[in-house]
């Protein structure tokens, strides 16, 4: 990626840090039954950005995300009526975590196209990017956040979306507009259902936005494994962050991953763990240069799964990064694996006239 990455000023980092004090929860989160671990998918059709063609010009698929959808009910693995459809975040929602100041910069489409890293979107009136992208990106936060609660019902949620670890309590960068992992787990927090929550983020690139969110925050643990020398440039530091070099390929990674990832939850202790499942590290993407395959980032995903299901530690899955052709049918066939092992949340009590079904099939929506 291309963005300058700025030194934050000191009032931001007090954002931060005053957005970082939750709620002391007493209570402890409802632990999924031994063996009863399903698989909750979220998704919605509302998903999908659409500026009218224009939005080709970035180097992510937008539709990665219906792509996975439609293979897995072509799959026979879930059908349309099992996806958990999410609402829109709200504007008091991404307060929790992001401020004011940033949500009216939104209005400036220079601003948002900057965070966007789209130049193409300068062009566009402020109302349009609202509609065709901005909107989409509030859907599929709401999904980050309709998985965690579905995660501490059922042990795993996958959200067709979301992961966008570079969004800042002050700012977007790097494609990522609104903080979901951040904003889903303050959200639990102040409902009580959780104390203490562990992001994994497995994208080539540091979750940066992710860290400066939680900064001063004990109640989460940000784990990173990132490669070095590339966007962001410089790394924020995060509880855990491990780099690595260009050209790592399944083997090493693993290895690395399998040593690190039991004493990362012995330390942080969570009540949830959010994995970040950017399929970036994938040989061959373009905005990286590790040398992963297919069958690397689909035992990757499955470890940490595994490892959450096998300590009855609610998981969240989301998709985070990824950017060659092969993005989509990479995370495609991670999701297929959980969905093998633990089968899927069934919803056939959801009828086909529900609003929220309608979306999902893409139905006009008023
Ligand atoms: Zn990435």
């Amino acid at each position: 990626m291309t963005a300058t990455v700025r030194m934050l000023a000191g009032f931001l980092l007090a954002a931060a840090a005053s957005a970082a004090s939750a709620a002391t929860a007493q209570e402890q989160p409802p632990a999924p039954e031994q063996g009863k671990t399903a698989v909750a998918l979220v998704y919605s059709k509302a998903y999908q950005i659409n500026l009218g063609g224009l939005e080709r010009m970035h180097p992510f698929d937008i539709h990665k995300y219906s792509k996975i959808a439609q293979q897995l009910v072509k799959d026979g693995l879930a059908t349309e009526s099992d996806f958990l459809v999410p609402k829109e975040l709200t504007r008091e929602e991404i307060l929790t975590v992001q401020s004011a100041r940033f949500l009216d910069s939104l209005k400036d489409s220079a601003t948002v196209a900057q965070y966007l890293e789209a130049p193409i979107a300068k062009r566009l009136p402020a109302v349009v990017i609202d509609r065709g992208m901005l909107r989409p990106f509030r859907y599929a936060s709401g999904g980050t956040v309709a998985a965690a609660r579905a995660a501490l019902k059922h042990g795993v949620a996958i959200n067709l979306g979301g992961g966008y670890h570079h969004a800042k309590p002050d700012r977007g960068e790097g494609f990522c507009i609104y903080a979901d992992m951040p904003i889903a787990i303050r959200i639990l927090q102040r409902e009580r259902l959780i104390r203490r929550a562990l992001v994994v983020d497995l994208d080539v690139h540091q979750g940066n936005g992710t860290i400066v969110c939680c900064h001063g925050d004990e109640s989460v643990f940000t784990f990173s494994m990132h490669e070095a020398g590339i966007y962001p440039i410089p790394k924020e530091k995060g509880d855990r962050d491990i780099e690595l070099a260009a050209g790592t390929g399944d083997e090493a990674y693993l290895r690395t991953l399998r040593d690190a990832l039991p004493e990362v939850i012995r330390q942080s202790r969570p009540d949830i763990v959010l994995l970040q499942a950017g399929c970036d590290p994938l040989a061959g993407d373009p905005l990286a240069n590790l040398a992963m395959t297919k069958e690397g980032i689909v035992a990757r995903d499955a470890l940490v799964i595994d490892a959450c299901v096998a300590r009855k530690i609610p998981v969240v899955m989301l998709l985070g990064g990824g950017y060659s052709r092969e993005a989509w049918e990479v995370q495609h066939a991670s999701i297929r694996r959980t969905l093998e092992k633990y089968a899927v949340v069934r919803r056939q009590e959801q009828p086909a006239t529900k609003p929220g079904l309608k979306k999902f099939l893409g139905k006009k929506q008023k």
